[in-house]
């Protein structure tokens, strides 16, 4: 539906955006993540049509958008804050696209309480801005920009000016707010985790440029080189021998870098890495260890809770392939 060609916006002489190619099909949910400064949200204003285009296309449908100022492109936009009107009621701020385009009353009223149903803030109407939490303002937010049917809605880190336990809850929401009401969205984040718990597809930006995109799944699996594994939430890259030392373990063949996730070695007697805790710090799940492996060096493990494990001990190691990815080679 959404189809970025070599999408290149500059700032002066710099190229904030950098031949990106994106594609987004319908009802699809495409997270870009990368640092800040990357030029993920310069990429987003683009879409929405604020930023003109140094050279490339950008369609939707199959129709150039070029012409198309951004109120007439039919997406809506959501930032990080939400950016309600403070003296517009629950019920005003979600209505107000609707009436701006003068759509009969009954219809206005009928639909504002099926969008607050759907973000679970039924009976919130008459409440203003100021008297809601954080998460529930952004449930206000995203019911205003669903409200006029978005073709597409543009997500900027919706939610990372929550705090983590309500940022949790409040994905999952979206991600199914989103899936109910078959809206396609793009999103933008740093957040490997909102980007994890909203998307099905990502791609990778960095300098501009993606590096790269395919299925959550998939990118996650195979990460393209150590940057982008270790911004994916991997905690540690280990090469040369380190890697075929780790890689040798879980009987896979030797490759020149492996990246690890934290929980990648668990504590086995029947383990075949045999290593020296560093320090056990007790989490609500397990053990988290920092140990030195012979011929790795220093990485992460884990321990089931009430394993009694502290440093100076000599532990087995077992390899979880699940929680490891192979690199291939570029440096
Ligand atoms: P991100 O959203 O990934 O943090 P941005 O898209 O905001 O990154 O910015 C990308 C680059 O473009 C940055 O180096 C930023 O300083 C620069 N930039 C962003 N907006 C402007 C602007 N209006 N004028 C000049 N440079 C800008």
């Amino acid at each position: 539906m959404l189809a970025l060609r070599d999408v290149t916006v500059r700032y002066g002489d710099t190229a904030a955006v950098d031949d990106v190619s994106l594609d987004l099909a319908s009802g699809q949910v495409l997270a870009v993540l990368g640092p800040s400064g990357c030029g993920k949200s310069t990429l987003l204003r683009a879409v929405a049509g604020l930023e003109p285009l140094a050279s490339g296309s950008i369609a939707w449908g199959g129709t150039d958008l070029s012409g198309t100022p951004t109120h007439k492109r039919g997406f809506a936009l959501m930032f990080q804050d939400g950016q309600l009107f403070a003296h517009l009621t629950v019920a005003r701020n979600v209505a107000y696209a609707l009436r701006l385009r003068r759509t009969p009353s009954a219809r206005v009223a009928a639909r504002v309480r099926e969008l607050l149903d759907l973000v679970g803030l039924s009976g919130y109407d008459d409440r203003l801005p100021g008297t809601l939490s954080g998460g529930e303002r952004q449930r206000v937010a995203l019911a205003r920009a669903l409200a006029v049917e978005p073709r597409l809605i543009l997500l900027d880190e919706p939610l990372s000016a929550l705090d983590a336990s309500l940022r949790e809850r409040l994905a999952g929401d979206l991600r199914s707010i989103l899936h109910e009401a078959g809206t396609t969205a793009l999103l933008v984040t740093h957040d490997h985790e909102e980007a994890f718990a909203l998307a099905d597809r990502l791609a990778v930006m960095r300098g501009g440029r993606v590096v790269q995109q395919g299925a959550i799944d998939e990118v996650w699996r195979e990460p393209v080189d150590e940057e982008t594994a270790l911004f994916l939430g991997y905690a540690r890259v280990l090469r040369d021998d380190a890697a075929r030392r780790v890689l040798g373990a879980a009987a896979l063949p030797p490759a020149y870098a492996v990246a690890l996730r934290r929980s990648a070695l668990v504590v086995d007697d029947a383990g075949s890495l045999s290593a020296v805790v560093e320090s056990a710090r007790v989490t609500p799940e397990l053990v988290r260890l920092v140990v030195r492996v012979e011929g790795a060096g220093i990485v992460d493990a884990v321990a089931p809770l009430g394993g009694r494990v502290a440093p100076g001990d000599e532990v087995s190691l077992r390899v979880d392939v699940t929680r490891l990815a192979v690199l291939p080679i570029t440096r």
